[in-house]
């Protein structure tokens, strides 16, 4: 690279000149900048640009800026927002990072589920050992264990019991007092007062179809839903699992396909990496089954590892399972692709997105970290490894507090195959992906070319067969060109 001439300036104009070529490699590599715009994408890119300007101005006035601030304490300014109004109707692709049991808003829980036959929440007069308050599970009328209450006795005594269960399931402003990673511990509660409500399979077959008809609402029209397959019961003793939790996503997915013959959906299995390595590779085991079962559909595409990393094993740490699932892949002639969670870190000793590399993981869930390694980071540039970053989940699971200085906006810069995922939406109250878009609009200043690219991206960077994707690009190049001219034409 050549040293450019610096120094103070003879006149104003052989400053900006020089002050130009300065910026033009940065303004080359940044995503989005190969977008050849029509005069539709111009105009609609013109009004975004308005849009954030004048939210911008008004935060100015205030001193407050959502972006900085705990989105659960923000959400309902941001959608009464108009560029959130303006970014619901923008066609977004794909959804290619959230997770069962946290998949539809909160307030489906609290309105309908509660009402379901059999409900109970563990609601003890005092603190209780054996389950933890808000825990929702479902028994016949009478065999609860002590401390669970029916949900219809306890909505009828109290008309503010939803208002007391919402914060055991939601994030929100006590969570404000714990200010570091102790609040996984929140996180991982919420999980476990919802495994015995959503496994119920009642439940189960609604709370999913209302899940991906609110993401439909939102313009997504493509799903890969990281999925624990953990068994589903009855109150007669039955038992669904493995295939036949996956028959019923199945099911579900056609008949919202009569309704919207685009949506689609897709499934990563997921193990858990606190678990211990016996656990972890009976689930690979699972997943490889499950995979040939449906490898006609495409409809199990992978595998990844949940969980809260620095907490949890390495990626590593489950190498001798990884050179078994080798085996047994030659051994079945089979596949399994990998689109691990890795990078969700602070820390600069977690190394684990070298470990997902090497694995040959087809996306990364987060890589937040990944800023670190600039040797690894050139690489999933140049060989389109794309990051699900999720930058609502990872404010408010402490990683970040302002979004400005979220990794992402470096990774935007530097040209990064970048997607945006909303992780658990059913407990950050972020739905859809039109708030997350928000906080990055705003947040990195993200131009509609830029944003047009990460939204291509999820479909580009899909588990989909060559065939489906090609498809799913056409009819989103169509939304999209249909969408812009539909801006365009507004006054
Ligand atoms: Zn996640």
């Amino acid at each position: 690279m050549k040293k450019m001439q610096t120094g103070l300036p003879r006149d104003v104009d052989e400053y900006r000149i020089r002050r130009e070529a300065l910026r033009a490699p940065d303004s080359v590599l940044r995503v989005g900048a190969d977008e050849e715009f029509d005069l539709a994408e111009e105009a609609a890119d013109a009004r975004l640009s308005v849009l954030r300007e004048r939210l911008l101005q008004g935060y100015a006035e205030t001193g407050c800026f959502p972006p900085a601030e705990p989105f659960h304490k923000v959400r309902a300014e941001i959608a009464e927002s108009d560029l959130y109004r303006f970014l619901v109707t923008v066609p977004k692709g794909g959804l290619l990072h959230i997770h069962a049991f946290s998949t539809a808003p909160c307030d489906w829980i609290l309105d309908i589920g509660l009402n379901e036959p059999g409900c109970h929440v563990c609601w003890p007069q005092d603190v209780d050992t054996a389950n933890i308050r808000g825990q929702l599970a479902f028994f016949e009328e009478g065999t609860a264990p002590t401390g669970y209450r029916s949900a219809a006795a306890l909505l009828a005594e109290d008309d503010g019991f939803r208002s007391k269960l919402r914060p055991l399931l939601t994030s929100c402003s006590e969570d404000e007092d714990i200010p570091d990673l102790r609040i996984w511990s929140k996180f991982d509660q919420v999980f476990q007062r919802l495994m015995r409500f959503i496994t119920y399979k009642p439940i189960f077959d609604r709370y999913y179809p209302f899940a991906f008809r609110r993401a439909l609402e939102d313009q997504i029209q493509y799903i890969e839903l990281r999925e624990n397959f953990v068994p589903l019961y009855d109150l007669a003793g039955n038992v669904w699992a493995g295939s036949q939790i996956a028959d019923l996503y199945w099911g579900m997915r056609a008949e919202i396909r009569e309704e919207n013959p685009g949506f689609d959906l897709k499934l990563i299995y997921s193990g858990v990496r606190s678990l211990g390595r016996t656990v972890v590779l009976e689930a690979l085991k699972e997943a490889v089954e499950l995979r040939a079962q449906f490898l006609d559909r495409n409809f199990i595409i992978g595998f990844d590892l949940v969980g809260e990393e620095d907490a949890g094993h390495t990626t590593g740490h489950f190498l001798p399972d990884w050179i078994r699932l080798a085996t047994l892949l030659e051994e079945k002639q089979a596949s399994l692709p990998l689109y691990f969670h890795d990078g969700e870190s602070d820390w600069p000793e977690d190394e684990n997105l070298y470990d997902a590399y090497l694995l040959g993981t087809r996306r990364v869930g987060h890589g937040f970290n990944l800023f670190r390694f600039p040797g690894l980071e050139a690489r999933f540039r140049k060989e389109g490894i794309a990051l699900e970053v999720c930058p609502i989940s990872n404010q408010l699971l402490r990683y970040v507090s302002d979004l400005r200085m979220h990794p992402g906006s470096g990774y935007v810069a530097r040209g990064l195959p970048v997607v945006i995922g909303n992780d658990d939406p059913g407990i950050f109250g972020n739905d859809g992906l039109s708030f997350d878009l928000w906080e990055v609009v705003v947040a990195w200043n993200l131009d509609l070319r830029a944003l047009k690219t990460i939204l291509r991206n999820s479909l580009v960077f899909s588990g989909m067969g060559e065939q489906e994707k090609a498809g799913a690009l056409r009819r989103w190049e169509e939304s999209w060109k249909a969408w812009a001219e539909g801006v365009a034409r507004l006054p």
